[in-house]
């Protein structure tokens, strides 16, 4: 892999973890994910460390749960899938992720692309993260507080943008700091519900597919 090591000392410890995660992985390949990169991350990334204690058990369900304030941890089929369509083919050397979270789909673009960058309005979740990939000793991420709307000019243009919050347009500013060749993948708010969209940005203009309707909390605007 290409980015920083993830590694959980805890689930060595306790191998049910690392057992649960090779059988999560194995679910995410039988529902269709099929990007071996993607399934090793997953199996190597210790999602019980994104979530409560009380909740860790359910960590390897294929499951939303709540991270507090509102929020939620994406499902893993989510996260894969979001994380396949946004990599292939040969993508993606920088990635930026907006809507931090618990830092778990932070910690598998980590262990996949050679730098992230992610971005959270919400201080609490911001700062949990941070130390929970510190300990992780996910090295190659980045994270700001911040309003991820607005993108993170500093480090631009990037390979890949991934929004975890679901938008009612693509943002201008950030489709603005995509590299050419290089895709956004986010939930965008319509008229039936909300469909999981990637744009490619080409030489004239921007590609764009529609991929599946998905379930997200909304992108907001500004700091709390
Ligand atoms: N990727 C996360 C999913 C978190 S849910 C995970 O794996 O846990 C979406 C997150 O987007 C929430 O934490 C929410 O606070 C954040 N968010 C919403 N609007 C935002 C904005 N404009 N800028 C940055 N973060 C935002």
């Amino acid at each position: 892999m290409a980015g920083g090591v993830v590694t959980d000392t805890a689930a060595s410890r306790v191998p049910g973890h690392a057992r649960a995660r090779l059988r999560l992985g194995e679910r995410l390949a039988a529902a269709g994910i099929s990007d071996e990169r993607v399934i090793a991350a997953v199996t190597q990334v210790p999602r019980h460390r994104f979530v409560d204690e009380a909740l860790a058990t359910h960590a390897y369900e294929d499951a939303a749960l709540p991270i507090g304030h509102g929020q939620t941890i994406s499902q893993p089929y989510t996260v894969a899938r979001m994380t396949a369509a946004l990599l292939a083919p040969g993508c993606c050397s920088t990635v930026l992720e907006i809507g931090t979270g618990s830092g778990y789909q932070t910690a598998v673009l980590a262990a996949l692309v050679r730098r992230v960058y992610s971005v959270e309005r919400l201080a609490v979740l911001w700062q949990r993260a941070e130390a929970r990939l510190r300990e992780l000793r996910c090295r190659n991420v980045r994270l700001r507080y911040g309003d991820g709307a607005l993108g993170w000019q500093e480090y631009a243009p990037f390979d890949g943008i991934l929004i975890t919050a679901a938008a009612n347009g693509v943002p201008r500013q950030l489709a603005a700091q995509l590299a050419p060749g290089g895709r956004m993948v986010l939930p965008l708010n319509g008229q039936d519900g909300q469909l999981l969209v990637r744009l490619t940005r080409t030489s004239v203009g921007f590609r764009h597919e529609v991929l599946e309707p998905v379930t997200f909390v909304p992108l907001l605007g500004g700091v709390a």
